[in-house]
C-alpha cells in the first residue's frame, strides 16, 4: 500500500528562499537594470560637452556626488562624478541646459516598475503556495477546514501487503479472509440475506501485527485503506472529534467499499464512567462514533477494524452486536508461528544458507512478530559490524540476546569475587532446573554482563507450546528462581542484591497460584485477583478483604520459603557438580545446553 502523502518542507525553508531572491534581486539585478544604459564619462567630457551644447537636461545628484545627463536628442543618458566647480551651474545656465531631471525618472522608469512589481509578484506567489500547503495539511479544501479528519489514506496498489507477509495468525486470518471475501462479492452474501459484521476488533499484545493484518485485509481486497489512530481524534477543542469521526464515515461511505482502520481505539473507546469532570470531548468522540456505526447499513461495504490492547477497557456499547460485533485474537506467536516470522523477515536480509530457524525460534519464546523483526535486523546489523556478508547462526543467538538483554557491556568490570559470585547464581538457577524432571533444559548460560543491568543469566528453553501448567511445574519454577540465591547461600553463606527480579518473578508465580489458579488448599477455587491487564503486563488488584489479603501474604511466603528449601536441598546434595560447573563458566563466561549436559551427566 502506498500512502499518499504531500512532500513537507518546513515553510522556514521556502520563506529563506523567497527572501534571498528578494535581496538577490535588489542589490544585484536592479542597480544593473538601472544602470545598464548609462554610459559613464569624466568631468571634463562632460564640461565640454556642455559647451558644445551637447547637453540636454542634468541632474545634480550632491548626495550621491554624480550628475546624470542626456545628450542634446535626449536618446543617451550619461553619469559623471561630480567635481567641486563653482561655475557650474553658471555654465549650465550658459549652455541652457535644463536641470529638472525629467530624463533621469525616465531612465529608472522600467527599472523602478520592476522593483516594486516582482517582490509583490513573489510575495503573492508566495502566500498562494502557502495556502495551498495549508490546505494540504489541514486535508480539506480551505484552510480554515478544521475537524477535517486527516486520516491516512493508501490507496490501492499492486504491492500492497498481502496474508502471506502475515506469517503465523492462521486463525485471526481465516476469521478476516471472509471480509476479503465479501468485499470482493458482496453480491454473493446480499443474495442470502446475510449482512457482514460492521466493525472487527483485533485484539492482542503489542507488536503482534494487527495493523499488519488490517492492511493485509485492505491489500488482499484490493480496496482503498484509511488509517487513523484513536488518539487523533481527541483535540483541545470539544466537539472537534466528533466532526473528525463524521468526516472519516463521509469520506468512507464515498469511497466504499473500503476499509477504515482505528488503531489503538481505547484512545476513544474507553468505558464512559459518569464521573464528574470527565473528558468531554472523548465522550463526545465515542458517542459520534457509536452514532455513525449504527448509521450505516451492514451492506454498505465500509468495514471498520480496530485494534486495541486493552479490550478490558472498552465501552461495552461498542463491543455489542452491531458495532464491533467479533473480536479477533492476535496473540503472540507459538513456536511454528515464530519460526514461519523469522523466515518471512529473513527473507529481507541475507543470511546463511545453515541457519537452523527452528532452533531461533525455540530460543526467543515469549518473543512478539515485532521483536522477531527486529531480532533478524538485529541479526543483519551485527554481520555489517563485523565485515561479514550475509547473517550467520550466531548473529541471530547473538541479537536474540541483544533484544532481551541488551548490548554486551564490553568495559563492565566485574571484580574477580563478584564474578564467582555470578557464576554460582546462574549454574544455580540451571542445576536446580535441570535436577527437577519437568523443568526445561537449559540453552545457554552466561556471565557476560548486559546493558540492561543484567550480570548474567541462564536461558531455558521450552521444547514445544505449553498451554497448561500443572502445580508441580509451577512450583519447580518456582524452585528454580530461588536456586540462583540458594546457590550463594550454599556456598558464600551470606546474600546480594542480585537475586532481586528472581524474588519478584517467584512471588508473582505464587501469588497468581494462590489467588488466580485455585492451587492452594485453604483458600480453593476462590479468585482473589482479577486480571485488569491482560495484554500489557497482567497486572491484577486484589479483590478480597484486608484479613484475606494477609492470609494470602502468609500463604505466599510459605509457599516460596518451600521452594526456596527445596532448591537449597538439591544443590546442597549436588555441591560438587555445582563447583565444578560454576568454575567451568567463570573460566569460560559463556556455556551451552550441551556443555552444561555433558559436566552435569560426566
Ligand atoms: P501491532 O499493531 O499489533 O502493535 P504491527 O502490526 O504494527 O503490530 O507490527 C509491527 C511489526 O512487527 C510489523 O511491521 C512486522 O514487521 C512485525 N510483525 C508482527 N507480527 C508479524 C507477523 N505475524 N508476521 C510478520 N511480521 C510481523
Amino acid at each position: 500500500m502506498n500512502e499518499v502523502k504531500p512532500p513537507k518542507k518546513p515553510l522556514l525553508y521556502y520563506y529563506g528562499i523567497a527572501l534571498l531572491l528578494l535581496l538577490l534581486f535588489q542589490f544585484l539585478a536592479m542597480p544593473m537594470i538601472s544602470q545598464a544604459r548609462i554610459r559613464t564619462v569624466d568631468y571634463n567630457t562632460f564640461v565640454s560637452m556642455v559647451e558644445e551644447g551637447n547637453v540636454g537636461s542634468a541632474e545634480i545628484q550632491e548626495q550621491e556626488n554624480r550628475i546624470l545627463f542626456t545628450d542634446k536628442d535626449n536618446t543617451a543618458i550619461y553619469k559623471t562624478a561630480m567635481v567641486p566647480d563653482s561655475d557650474l551651474t553658471q555654465r549650465l545656465l550658459d549652455a541652457g541646459v535644463s536641470t529638472n531631471g525629467v530624463e533621469v525618472e525616465q531612465t529608472s522608469l522600467l527599472g523602478d516598475i520592476l522593483s516594486w512589481v516582482i517582490p509583490i509578484a513573489i510575495f503573492i506567489a508566495l502566500g498562494q503556495f502557502m495556502s495551498r500547503k495549508m490546505m494540504d495539511r489541514m486535508g480539506g479544501p480551505n484552510a480554515l477546514s478544521f475537524g477535517k479528519s486527516n486520516a491516512k489514506v493508501y490507496v490501492k496498489s499492486s504491492e500492497g501487503i498481502r496474508f502471506s507477509d502475515v506469517a503465523g495468525e492462521d486463525e485471526a486470518k481465516e476469521n478476516l479472509q471472509e471480509i476479503v471475501n465479501y468485499l470482493h462479492n458482496p453480491e454473493k452474501y446480499r443474495e442470502i440475506g446475510a449482512s457482514m459484521p460492521k466493525g472487527i476488533l483485533l485484539v492482542g499484545p503489542p507488536g503482534t501485527g494487527k495493523t499488519m493484518l488490517a492492511k493485509a485485509v485492505a491489500g488482499e481486497a484490493n480496496v482503498p485503506f484509511f488509517s487513523m489512530s484513536g488518539s487523533e481524534f481527541v483535540e483541545m477543542f470539544v466537539g472537534m472529534g466528533a466532526s473528525k469521526v463524521r468526516d472519516l464515515f463521509k469520506q468512507a461511505k464515498e469511497k466504499a467499499p473500503c476499509i477504515v482502520f482505528i488503531d489503538e481505539i481505547d484512545a476513544i473507546g474507553k468505558k464512559r464512567d459518569g464521573q464528574i469532570g470527565g473528558n468531554d470531548e472523548r465522550e463526545q468522540t465515542l458517542n459520534q462514533l457509536l452514532t455513525e456505526m449504527d448509521g450505516f447499513e451492514g451492506n454498505t461495504g465500509v468495514i471498520i477494524l480496530a485494534a486495541t490492547n486493552r479490550p478490558e477497557s472498552l465501552d461495552p456499547a461498542l463491543t455489542r452486536p452491531g458495532r464491533f460485533d467479533r473480536r479477533v485474537p492476535v496473540e503472540l506467536p507459538d513456536l511454528k508461528g515464530r519460526e514461519e516470522i523469522l523466515r518471512v523477515h529473513a527473507k529481507k536480509i541475507k543470511v546463511a544458507e545453515d541457519v537452523d530457524f527452528e532452533k531461533v525460534a525455540r530460543m526467543a519464546s515469549g518473543a512478539s512478530g515485532a521483536e522477531l523483526a527486529n531480532i533478524v535486523n538485529e541479526a543483519a546489523l551485527r554481520a555489517v559490524r563485523d565485515g561479514r556478508r550475509f547473517a550467520t547462526q550466531a548473529d541471530l543467538e547473538e541479537s536474540i540476546e541483544v533484544v532481551i538483554a541488551g548490548y554486551q557491556k564490553k568495559n563492565a568490570i566485574l571484580t574477580d569475587q563478584e564474578k564467582k559470585i555470578v557464576a554460582y547464581h546462574e549454574i544455580g538457577h540451571a542445576l536446580v532446573a535441570a535436577r527437577q524432571s519437568h523443568s526445561a533444559p537449559v540453552q545457554k548460560i552466561t556471565i557476560v554482563p548486559r546493558t540492561s543491568g543484567a550480570l548474567g543469566y541462564t536461558m531455558q528453553v521450552e521444547e514445544g507450546n505449553h498451554y497448561l501448567m500443572s502445580q508441580e511445574e509451577i512450583e519447580n519454577k518456582i524452585a528454580t528462581y530461588t536456586g540462583g540465591r540458594a546457590a550463594e547461600e550454599v556456598v558464600f553463606g551470606s546474600v546480594t542484591t542480585g537475586a532481586s527480579n528472581d524474588i519478584e518473578q517467584a512471588t508473582k508465580l505464587a501469588r497468581a497460584m494462590i489467588t488466580r489458579y485455585g492451587m492452594s488448599k485453604d483458600f480453593g477455587m476462590v479468585a482473589m485477583e482479577t486480571v485488569t491487564n491482560q495484554y500489557l503486563g497482567g497486572d491484577a488488584s486484589l479483590s478480597c478483604s484486608a484479613e484475606t489479603q494477609a492470609r494470602i501474604d502468609k500463604a505466599v511466603v510459605d509457599l516460596v520459603g518451600r521452594q526456596h528449601e527445596k532448591a537449597l536441598a538439591i544443590l546442597r546434595e549436588d555441591r560438587e557438580k555445582l563447583d565444578q560447573l560454576a568454575n567451568y563458566l567463570y573460566e569460560k563466561e559463556t556455556i551451552t545446553g550441551e556443555e552444561f549436559m555433558a559436566i552435569l551427566n560426566g
